[in-house]
């Protein structure tokens, strides 16, 4: 059992994609299970973006489709590797979930739109993958179309993210003259033009970018440019550096088009050689080792059912060691008892099958009749060990709620408090003001109408939501200064988290810095640690 188990682990690679919405990552995620010889479904990632509905709608479908499978877990298998990606969902749907699904990833793919450079969500996403120290893997999609020069994309990296980048591969022709690309660990050109999209390849014989062969391939003008671009950045570039790459501190990168089916496949076979297979994870009992044969595993996600009638939800746990199999009963730590694991799921695009067996790396997903909660720990054998919690992200929109209906005050408290166990919102309560103000913070707008909707249908308590402008929220980590006694600008609310802690809302950028300055001493953090 013990070979067995390390035999899965070693070949499974966990990974999101991160991206700005349009950068392509529906078209990559397509190009990626064709590989895998998921062909069938290929066309359901499609299909599943192809439902972009309006938010109202959504809550219908939800209702009538029973638990939604927006965001969930494609896996498959390539090269004898079993890959897992995590689907992050993009615009309207992104919320705290999503950032949570980083948490259960081991790498990330980050996909960046060549014309456009580094975008917004993108950033959003980096930050948690940065924080969590996994190798993150550049693929610079489009290069199809005109795109902007790879050195600016490269600095934008470093200026805009932090993180230095290795090219694998650099493109020749950006200006909408896309002919391919160098690979400069064989010394070939993958060519674009005429050549099937990169399935015709010329190698160096001398192994260098400086050939005759390329030359005439090119054409001088081409050739030239290639050969002092990739002079500059074998000079002044970052060398290779493989330990880097797995810490997050260099990004690989890679150059491409998901459309058109360019630079796909070598980058797939790059990245599972050198993305991590799942990894020792901390515990309060020290490392847990994935091929260890106690099942450990962690609750990242809990997706609720929206309709009254099946109130059943699915909790997503990623697997950190041992074997999962059906029915298998496991220890709830945060419960103090035994718990079986029913009706477990996987699911393949939108298809979902019951899994029988499962292991580190992958994620599954088991009906949940209200014991779940974000964070928790599952494990076998160990009733002491306990995974850390799954932080708190930076929430962007806040808004004070009360019950329209002051009698209904009871029902309201413990609605807001459940939906705050799962993860639906983050509950803030201001301080020096009595008992009505609470506060609830969101990453994604839609986590309001989600709670505005499940507190009158579970627990028939019409809400008065009224929006605040604030849209950062910052963690007091250290102060000489009483929090009360900050200087702080007007508009920043002093409030408590669910923990006690204090915590500033800040209306912009701009009064985070002010109250940095006014007061040095001050220490604050955008994404909440949870202990263990
Ligand atoms: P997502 O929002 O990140 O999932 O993006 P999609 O995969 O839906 O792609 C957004 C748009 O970009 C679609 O119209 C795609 O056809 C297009 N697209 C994706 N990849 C490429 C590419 O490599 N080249 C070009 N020219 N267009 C692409």
């Amino acid at each position: 059992m013990q070979n067995k188990i390390s035999y899965e682990v070693e070949r499974r690679r966990t990974f999101a994609i991160i991206s700005h919405p349009d950068a392509g990552k529906t078209t990559l995620t397509e190009k990626l299970l064709l590989y895998g010889g998921a062909i069938r479904l290929a066309g359901s990632v499609k299909a599943r973006k192809a439902n972009k509905y309006a938010t109202s709608d959504w809550m219908e479908i939800e209702k009538q489709r029973g638990i939604s499978v927006t965001s969930s877990v494609l896996q498959f298998e390539y090269n004898n590797y079993c890959i897992n990606i995590l689907d992050t969902p993009g615009h309207q749907d992104f919320s705290e979930d999503t950032y949570r699904t980083l948490m259960a990833a081991d790498s990330a793919v980050m996909l960046i739109d060549g014309a456009k450079g580094v975008e917004e969500q993108t950033i959003k996403l980096f930050h948690v993958c940065k924080m969590r120290g996994i190798p993150i893997f550049t693929f610079v999609n489009k290069m199809d179309r005109a795109s902007k020069d790879p050195f600016e994309l490269m600095e934008e990296l470093e200026n805009v993210l932090g993180i230095r980048s290795y090219p694998m591969n650099w493109p020749i022709g950006t200006d909408g003259d896309f002919k391919g690309v160098y690979n400069r660990k064989l010394s070939q050109i993958e060519l674009f033009e005429g050549g099937n999209h990169g399935q015709t390849v010329v190698s160096s014989i001398k192994g260098s970018v400086d050939d005759k062969i390329f030359a005439d391939l090119l054409g001088d003008h081409y050739h030239k440019k290639l050969c002092e671009d990739i002079e500059l950045l074998d000079m002044a570039g970052d060398p290779f550096d493989k330990e880097k790459i797995l810490k997050g501190e260099l990004t690989p990168m890679f150059f491409g088009s998901a459309m058109t089916n360019f630079g796909v496949q070598p980058f797939l076979e790059e990245f599972l050689q050198l993305a991590p297979k799942p990894g020792i994870k901390m515990s309060s009992e020290g490392e847990v080792d994935p091929e260890s044969d106690k099942f450990t595993g962690f609750v990242f996600k809990i997706q609720a059912n929206m309709n009254p009638a099946h109130r059943d939800r699915i909790a997503f746990i990623r697997i950190c060691s041992g074997r999962f199999t059906r029915g298998m009963t496991v220890y709830h730590v945060q419960q103090g008892k035994e718990v079986r694991l029913s009706q477990p799921q996987q699911f393949m695009a939108q298809e979902r099958t019951i899994v029988e067996e499962a292991y580190a790396g992958d994620i599954i997903g088991v009906f949940d009749p209200g014991i779940f909660h974000i964070g928790d720990t599952l494990s076998e054998g160990n009733s002491n060990l306990r995974f850390e919690g799954i932080p708190i992200f930076p929430a962007e929109h806040f808004a004070k709620v009360t019950p329209v209906d002051t009698m209904k005050r009871k029902q309201f408290i413990k609605g807001i408090n459940q939906l705050s166990e799962e993860g639906t919102i983050q509950v803030f309560k201001q301080i020096d003001i009595g008992f009505e103000s609470i506060i609830v913070g969101v990453v994604g707008i839609l986590q309001l109408e989600v709670l505005e909707y499940r507190l009158k249908h579970e627990y028939g308590v019409d809400l008065r939501i009224q929006k605040l402008p604030h849209r950062h929220a910052r963690w007091i980590v250290s102060s000489d200064t009483e929090p009360r006694n900050l200087t702080l600008t007007s508009t920043t609310m002093i409030v408590h988290d669910q923990d006690e802690r204090y915590v500033l809302l800040f209306e912009n950028e701009w009064s985070i810095r002010w109250a940095e300055e006014k007061n040095p001493s001050l220490k604050l953090e955008d994404i909440a640690k949870r202990d263990l």
